[in-house]
């Protein structure tokens, strides 16, 4: 973005962007499907049209508020793919906000760029609208947690390579006040993602 653009040519240059690099029809195929919107997540990165309201310094474009506008328009409107995992827009902002240096650094551009899917672990079987009764818990041994319980509902688990959840770490009764964000790769040893389909039947 240029600094004297108005917003005419910056809806007409991000239309015209979305038009011709527009990725196609969405596969059938689960799995292709994934890799037709990471494809398409990486070459909008790239190309510097991802994350309108993401600081420039992690990959984002930075835009005011009434041009964020404008961005959502021109997107809904090219009917393109959106973003993969519910991590762009729960976990990015806490870590935009509250992350160390390291971790802006580490996790913010792959998660834009669609490299790593994020999936929210925040529910459990007995723990829905009254997640401070959340039982799966996390001791500290050493540099690693050890974590024990499980989730439900967790959108996007099946493609996912990060969670982001909600774990014990205080005393089993320390509801609200024992809790603590954890991130856990999908991929260690000792996870199982199981399916769960709902009455749509996805
Ligand atoms: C399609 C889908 C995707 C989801 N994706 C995710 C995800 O990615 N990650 C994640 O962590 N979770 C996810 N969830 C979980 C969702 O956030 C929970 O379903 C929600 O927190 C409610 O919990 P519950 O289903 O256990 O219902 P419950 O908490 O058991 O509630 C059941 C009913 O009781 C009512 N109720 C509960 N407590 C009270 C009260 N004190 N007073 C009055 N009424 C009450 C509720 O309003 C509700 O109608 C998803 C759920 C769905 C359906």
């Amino acid at each position: 973005m240029t600094d004297d653009e108005t917003d005419e040519r910056f809806r007409a240059r991000l239309r015209a962007f979305l038009t011709e690099q527009h990725p196609g029809r969405r596969p059938k195929d689960p799995v292709e499907r994934v890799a037709w919107q990471k494809k398409w997540l990486a070459a909008l990165y790239d190309a510097g049209y991802a994350g309108p309201s993401w600081p420039r310094a992690y990959g984002g474009m930075e835009l005011s508020f009434a041009r964020q506008v404008v961005y959502q328009e021109e997107y809904a409107r090219a009917r393109v793919p959106g973003p993969l995992g519910t991590g762009l827009g729960i976990a990015a902002p806490t870590i935009v906000k509250y992350g160390t240096p390291e971790q802006k650094e580490r996790y913010l551009r792959p998660m834009l760029r669609g490299d790593t899917v994020w999936a929210q672990g925040y529910s459990e079987p007995e723990a829905g609208s009254d997640l401070p009764a959340l039982r799966t818990t996390a001791r500290r041994d050493g540099a690693v947690y050890v974590v024990n319980g499980q989730k439900v509902w967790n959108s996007s688990a099946d493609i996912a390579d990060i969670f982001f959840t909600l774990v014990r770490t205080g005393p089993p009764d320390s509801r609200q006040d024992g809790i603590s964000y954890l991130l856990i790769d999908a991929h260690a040893p000792g996870v199982t993602v199981r399916p769960l389909r709902d009455l749509t039947g996805d």
